[in-house]
């Protein structure tokens, strides 16, 4: 990169800005205050955790865990990292002369290097091994004790073998000490309900009154191909209610206040999708999938590769596809409402009374899935306008099984998460956007004992909660006055040395020109009454 280059933000991340930023602020405000309202609690886990846990509970079936998270190995520099990356980017050295002696010429002068530092290599991982500095697992235990054996096996085969077999060999050597693992797998989190549900273990949450009611905002990060309402970093608003029962009161009253957050932002033209898909149970969502495996099967010739591959991984995503041509044949599915047990039936029902008495709006959408084992009953999802084909703005659900998954207690749990850039892109298509930018006063000084009136001035209408522009040198009023209005500024207050030994301060009004006098007291009680 020549020293000239552009630094640019990575594919996928990108900068949020004044004024826009005000927007975000406004945002997350609302959120506290409509979340508090609902007696919830926030929590701020961290950004990274063990690749186990999301591995763990969003399933290594799904997109997230398979292909899309950013994840590193949290070592310590150590001789065995110095030792696996010489190796690693080892190759062999054209037209060697080698030296006289049993070192010979030729092959071993030119591959025998290569075996010395694995030798090194092993010496050093079995030193760190042995003294816990790298993961005392059975895998990195096995792999130190067979890369000795296949070093030995290497350096005897050398002289037998051309240069194209012995690089092969190295080549394959090199994959193998690539595996040893140095450190922790760790992966920046894709989502929070793992994080959430880790922490009310870690901290014994259930021996709080139950249910415990948390709430999060904060970025998270995928792999994903950006797009329009789609980044790499991205933020979520999201909440969760661990513990306590399954009542579906608690399932109502969640989605009531992503609702209640959406209505009090302005937010239009939103539309609360709903759905149960039972529990894990053959009499229940076990024989549902089954029945719908073998009615999938039947027509499998007529799917897409990504479908006829799961109605072996996972059926009920079919349900999610977005083809055109398999929208018919889905519409013909045997729907899970049919299909659940008597409790969810029930719990079903429940649910859509206990939105009926909260006056919540819904529709009801049989092919809104969670692919994932844990997820059961209730499932939502609401969508906004002007996002194109990214119209999701939230997604939710029932997960009794998440926390007993990750180690904890069985614990009931619901939740939901909000894209928060797609909430806000909805807003502002909608003409919601818009958040006052500029300062409420600038101040046009003139003269040393202005200034220090100015500063005096500046201190008392911060402190009432004024924005205030206090240029830092002296400025002709004309282009002061030029200034104030390319900031967007709504008053000028003019202060010169007449102004501050009359003690009559000058008020202009930017937009219509207009100029009042005030004393200091009662301007600066006018500008907290007008103050944005
Ligand atoms: P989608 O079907 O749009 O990919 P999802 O099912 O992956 O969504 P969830 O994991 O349920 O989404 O996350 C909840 C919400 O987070 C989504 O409804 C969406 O608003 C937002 N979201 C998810 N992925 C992204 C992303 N890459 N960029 C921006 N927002 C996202
Ligand atoms: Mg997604």
């Amino acid at each position: 990169m020549s020293s000239k280059a552009k630094f640019q933000a990575i594919r996928g991340t990108r900068d949020l800005l004044p004024p826009e930023t005000a927007l975000w602020n406004r945002v997350e405000q609302t959120a506290h205050e409509v979340f508090r309202t609902f007696g919830f609690g926030e929590i701020r886990p961290p950004i990274f955790e063990p690749t186990e846990l999301f591995a763990r509970s969003i399933g290594l079936d799904t997109d997230i865990v398979a292909k899309e998270m950013f994840s590193f190995e949290d070592y310590e520099p150590s001789t065995v990292f110095e030792y696996r990356s010489a190796l690693v980017i080892w190759h062999e050295p054209r037209d060697v002369q080698g030296p006289p002696g049993p070192l010979g010429t030729g092959a071993l002068a030119k591959f025998q290097p290569f075996a010395a530092l694995l030798s090194l290599f092993c010496l050093a991982g079995r030193q760190a091994f042995d003294n816990g500095l790298i993961p005392r697992t059975p895998e990195n235990d096995s792999l130190l004790n067979e890369l000795v054996g296949e070093r030995d096996i290497f350096l005897s085969s050398i002289q037998s073998r051309n240069d194209r077999e012995n690089c092969a060999d190295v080549d394959r050597l090199k994959e193998r000490i690539r595996r040893l693992q140095l450190g922790d797998e760790l992966t920046l989190r894709p989502e929070a309900t793992a994080s959430v549900c880790r922490a009310y273990i870690e901290h014994s949450m259930q021996q709080m009154p139950q249910p415990v009611k948390l709430y999060y905002m904060g970025a998270m990060f995928r792999r994903e191909r950006p797009q329009k309402g789609r980044y790499r970093q991205f933020y979520q608003i999201g909440a969760e209610v661990l513990g306590g029962s399954d009542a579906p009161a608690i399932d109502a009253e969640v989605i009531e206040l992503v609702m209640t957050f959406f209505a009090r932002l302005g937010l239009e033209s939103t539309e609360l999708s709903i759905n149960s898909i039972g529990h894990a149970a053959d009499n229940c969502r076990r024989g549902y999938v089954e029945l719908l495996r073998a009615e999938l099967t039947k027509v499998k010739d007529q799917l897409g590769a990504d479908s006829q591959r799961r109605i072996e991984t996972n059926p009920l995503r079919v349900l999610d596809s977005k083809l055109e041509h398999e929208q018919g044949i889905i519409a013909k599915l045997p729907k899970i409402a049919d299909h659940l047990c008597d409790e969810c039936k029930t719990h079903y029902a429940q649910l859509k009374r206990q939105l009926d008495l909260r006056g919540v709006k819904y529709v009801e959408n049989w092919r809104l899935v969670r692919g994932l084992d844990y997820y059961m009953r209730t499932t939502f999802e609401i969508t906004a306008r002007g996002l194109g084909s990214q119209n999701a703005v939230c997604g939710g659900g029932r997960y009794d099984g998440l926390v007993e998954l990750l180690g904890g207690p069985p614990t009931k749990g619901i939740g939901f998460a909000i894209g928060e850039d797609r909430l806000i892109l909805s807003l502002q298509e909608g003409g919601k956007g818009s958040v006052v930018e500029g300062r409420d006063v600038y101040i046009a000084w003139l003269g040393e004992n202005a200034y220090a009136t100015a500063i005096r001035a500046a201190q008392n209408l911060r402190k009432a909660g004024v924005s205030v522009e206090l240029p830092p040198s002296e400025q002709k009023f004309g282009k002061a006055l030029e200034r104030a209005s390319k900031l967007g500024a709504r008053f000028a207050l003019i202060l010169g040395d007449n102004e501050v030994s009359s003690g009559e301060w000058t008020l202009k009004t930017l937009a219509d020109g207009t100029q009042a006098k005030f004393a200091e007291a009662a301007l600066l009680e006018y500008l907290k009454q007008k103050k944005v």
